[in-house]
């Protein structure tokens, strides 16, 4: 008998027969002799639509208590489909009990729609379980210290799910979804894209952090850290296949050392659409540019992910870098109004059209002229670098957007990822 943790997310939950589905899968691996622990998300469009709710009525400040209020709002969601999985499982003939993230409680900090979780007391859970029963936990959702609920983020159900993996110790947490597991890339932007049997946590971390929302990152930085065996797989075949073979489906989360073959230099390619470019041009070249710029978009607690400085010349130089979309007119108007006259720059520009491409993959370690790969790969196509950022197991380039697609395709045929016979992982083999 082992602890498993079911995440089901918001297609999978997408109507009551999907639901009712849901809990006949749930079931089966009950009645298997599994304790079972399942945290599902607001059904598919009820986030989307509850924050539209909220922006109807909200002014457009980001305050503290406009945030509480828009946790307190989209948190319903999973509220909903807590309730509905625990009946149906209830119809099922299970004994079945709901919670939301307060009732455990799962504890956050007060970073309202970006929170994060600090502890999990699992006692309550654990006694439910004892009893006999299916425990369905929110997910999403968690409670300060304050007792304000909070929210973990867009897609953070699979965070609640691992992080209530690791503070149960569960033998294993499932990340059931509208695909059948990991692939070399998004399978929707590229139809050739394929399945990874495994891919290592490293990977992962990076496919999740530059763009690939199959796994929100912090679930797999979670995972990661205790050390969670992670799988992602599909909520879409029968529920009542062979549970063995479902349980050897989609995609595992591995550790590197566990990676025994020779890896595929590049695994797998993500691309991210939410990011803008910023430059400040003609700014003095002295020390202390970069803090002065930096400082001020940090100060305003905005994230900048690439940064470029260009060589200088008579005595000047540009400073580029990337933030969020949704903050990129905040940024442009902190550079003009702050920035530019403290520093002397000629002028701010930017582009809020951009997005970044990224390969990434073990092998790159042991590998020279991926990134020469890539970039004559993109030249071919007549795609223009506008950024380049390198970390040793990815290498992105920031392009004109309307490239996006075209770049992804070259590149996942260039690295030979839609070829399974030119790939040389071992795992990777049915
Ligand atoms: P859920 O609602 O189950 O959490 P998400 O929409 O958050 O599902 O994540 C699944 C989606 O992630 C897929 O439908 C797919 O379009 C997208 N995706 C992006 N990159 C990848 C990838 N490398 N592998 C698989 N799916 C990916
Ligand atoms: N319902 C939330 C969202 O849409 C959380 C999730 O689905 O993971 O972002
Ligand atoms: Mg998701």
């Amino acid at each position: 008998m082992a602890l498993i943790v079911h995440k089901y997310g918001g297609t999978s939950m997408g109507s009551t027969e999907r639901i009712r589905n849901v809990a006949k899968r749930v079931a089966k691996w009950a009645r298997a002799g599994h304790q079972m622990v399942v945290v599902p998300s607001a059904m598919s469009g009820e986030t989307n639509r509850l924050l539209g709710l909220a922006k109807e009525v909200a002014p457009s400040t980001h305050s503290p208590a406009v945030l509480r209020e828009m946790d307190m709002i989209a948190c319903t969601g999973e509220q909903v489909s807590v309730g509905l999985l625990s009946l149906a499982l209830q119809a099922e003939g299970m004994e079945a009990v709901s919670y939301n993230g307060w009732q455990v409680p799962i504890k956050t900090d007060s970073s309202f729609t970006k929170a994060r979780i600090q502890s999990i007391d699992d006692a309550r859970v654990r006694a439910d379980l004892a009893g006999g029963k299916v425990v369905i936990i929110t997910g999403f959702q968690g409670v300060d210290e304050d007792l304000n609920i909070t929210t973990l983020g867009r897609g953070g159900s699979d965070t609640s799910a691992v992080a209530v993996a690791a503070a149960m110790k569960a033998d294993e947490c499932l990340i059931y979804t509208d695909v059948d597991g990991v692939y070399t890339t998004d399978p929707r932007v590229v139809p050739e894209a394929r399945r990874l049997h495994t891919i290592t946590f490293e990977e992962m971390l990076e496919m999740a952090s530059l763009g690939s929302k199959v796994l929100q990152i912090r679930s797999v930085e979670f995972a990661g850290k205790y050390r969670v065996p992670l799988r992602v797989l599909s909520s879409f075949t029968p529920w009542d296949i062979d549970i063995n073979e479902e349980a050897k489906s989609g995609t595992l989360i591995t550790f590197e050392e566990d990676v025994k073959m020779e890896q595929a230099v590049v695994s797998g390619i993500a691309f991210n659409r939410d990011e803008a470019k910023v430059t400040v041009m003609g700014v003095p070249d002295k020390p202390g540019i970069a803090y002065q710029i930096l400082g001020e978009v940090a100060d305003a607690n905005i994230d900048v992910d690439v940064i470029i400085q260009n060589v200088s010349h008579d005595g000047k130089t540009d400073f580029s870098f990337t933030v969020h979309r949704n903050d990129y007119q905040r940024t442009m108007d902190l550079l003009k109004t702050k920035v530019q006259p403290a520093t002397g720059a000629a002028t701010v520009i930017g582009d809020p059209k951009i997005c970044k491409v990224s390969i990434v993959g073990i092998g790159m370690r042991s590998h020279v002229g991926v990134a020469s790969k890539m970039f004559r790969a993109l030249s071919e196509e007549g795609i223009n670098i506008q950024m380049i950022s390198t970390s040793e197991i990815k290498t992105s380039v920031v392009i004109d957007e309307k490239y996006m697609e075209l770049a992804v395709r070259a590149l996942h045929k260039v690295f030979e990822l839609d070829d399974p016979s030119a790939v040389t992982t071992s795992s990777d083999e049915e």
